[in-house]
């Protein structure tokens, strides 16, 4: 083998899939800005400014709203490692991937687990929810995903939330794919924990997860009898680093220059507004629906609760999936998302995220798509 080595030089694509999505150039410069001490007192500002963003961009006055450093997997394991002690009851809905891995985080913390499922491409029902919460009224958390990337649709968090609370439930929310794309409101919807992915509608490099935990669930964590069995997820340690009013304790070496990306990103969402981002991915998503629809292509998911960050598109009869994918990657430089699990084969995902959000965009997948079924 050749041992002569050089730098990496990655062609440039066009990321159009359930994520990581484009990188805002800005945020890219602002990456590449001097690293500086984790105790800076610099840095410390902006570790204020990026808690006090990401409370802006999740609606919640929670203290307890910061990044994870590590990605969205990680904010999933912080809030259950940290909410679930053993024996605790937990209600997971689950109608995809996602759901699917925090079933599997509340057996590993322990946890007795109630799953309700639900046919991929539809969403919970919630009378499924009101059944599961009457048969198990000692049920301690009921947990979903608000964006499941895995199939494409919204889950109604408002609703579930609101019903979880009705029996006494903390609430558990996966935001990965939702935070910044569609409708999310923390404090007003009753959630409790919430994680969400810096890679998604963030547009900002993968690798941070943004979480937020309510005073409930503050209580619950501090009530716990058994120390969290991570002792870099425990929220009790990592809030001496973050938490308000801290020491600023050595906890970890915060990833300095992804921080710096976060905070740009947050930035970009505030400058343009979080009900406009919202917007906009509506738009776009429109646009991209009808082009799909007039290639006589079809969507999986209804209307109602579609994501239009994550659009999931039956893969015609007698189109070779891979084929495709890999003329699209090879000749226009444009990634798109396979299917995952039972959908595997069946659909592709194209993402609708951040930055790459926008109608130059759309038109160049929609293009690209036709030439590549036209092969
Ligand atoms: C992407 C994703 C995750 C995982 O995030 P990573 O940053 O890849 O660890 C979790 N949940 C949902 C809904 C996602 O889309």
């Amino acid at each position: 083998m050749d041992n002569t080595f050089s730098s990496f030089n990655p062609i440039s694509r066009t990321l159009m899939g359930p994520g990581p999505s484009d990188v805002d150039p800005r945020i890219l410069t602002a990456l590449a800005k001097p690293t500086i001490g984790h105790l800076d007192p610099q840095f410390i500002e902006l570790m204020d400014q990026v808690k006090q963003l990401l409370q802006y961009a999740f609606k919640t006055e929670n203290a307890l709203t910061m990044p994870i450093s590590a990605p969205g997997s990680a904010g999933m394991e912080a809030c259950f490692a940290n909410l679930v002690e053993p024996n605790d009851k937990v209600i997971v809905c689950q109608n995809g991937v996602f759901g699917g891995r925090m079933a599997q985080n509340v057996i590993r913390c322990g946890g007795e687990l109630i799953l309700i499922e639900d046919e991929w491409g539809k969403p919970t029902d919630i009378n499924k929810l009101a059944d599961a919460l009457k048969t198990h009224p000692d049920a301690k958390i009921v947990a979903f995903v608000h964006a499941e990337t895995s199939t494409g649709v919204k889950n109604d968090a408002k609703a579930l939330c609101a019903l979880a609370k009705q029996y006494g439930c903390l609430t558990l929310v996966d935001a990965v794919t939702s935070l910044a794309g569609v409708e999310l409101r923390v404090d007003e919807w009753q959630i409790d924990a919430i994680y969400s992915g810096t890679q998604k509608c963030l547009s900002c490099v993968p690798g941070l997860s943004p979480v937020s935990f309510s005073p409930a669930a503050i209580d619950k964590i501090k009530a716990r009898k058994t120390p969290v069995q991570s002792w870099f997820l425990d929220m009790q340690l990592v809030m001496e680093y973050w938490g308000e009013g801290a020491k600023r304790a050595y906890h970890h070496t915060a990833p300095v220059n992804s921080i710096y990306a976060l905070h740009e990103a947050l930035v970009n969402l505030h400058n343009e507004g979080l009900e406009a981002s919202w917007l906009r991915h509506q738009r776009c998503h429109e646009q991209l629906k009808n082009g799909l629809q007039s290639m006589g292509l079809s969507l999986v998911v209804e209307q109602d609760f579609r994501l239009p960050q994550l659009n999931t598109v039956y893969i015609p009869d007698g189109v070779d999936d891979a084929k495709v994918r890999s003329c699209l990657l090879n000749e226009f430089n444009l990634e798109i998302g396979a299917g995952l699990g039972v959908l595997a084969g069946k659909v592709w995902r194209i993402g609708l995220m951040g930055y790459g959000c926008n109608e130059r965009n759309v038109d160049y997948c929609l293009n690209s798509l036709q030439a590549a079924l036209d092969k």
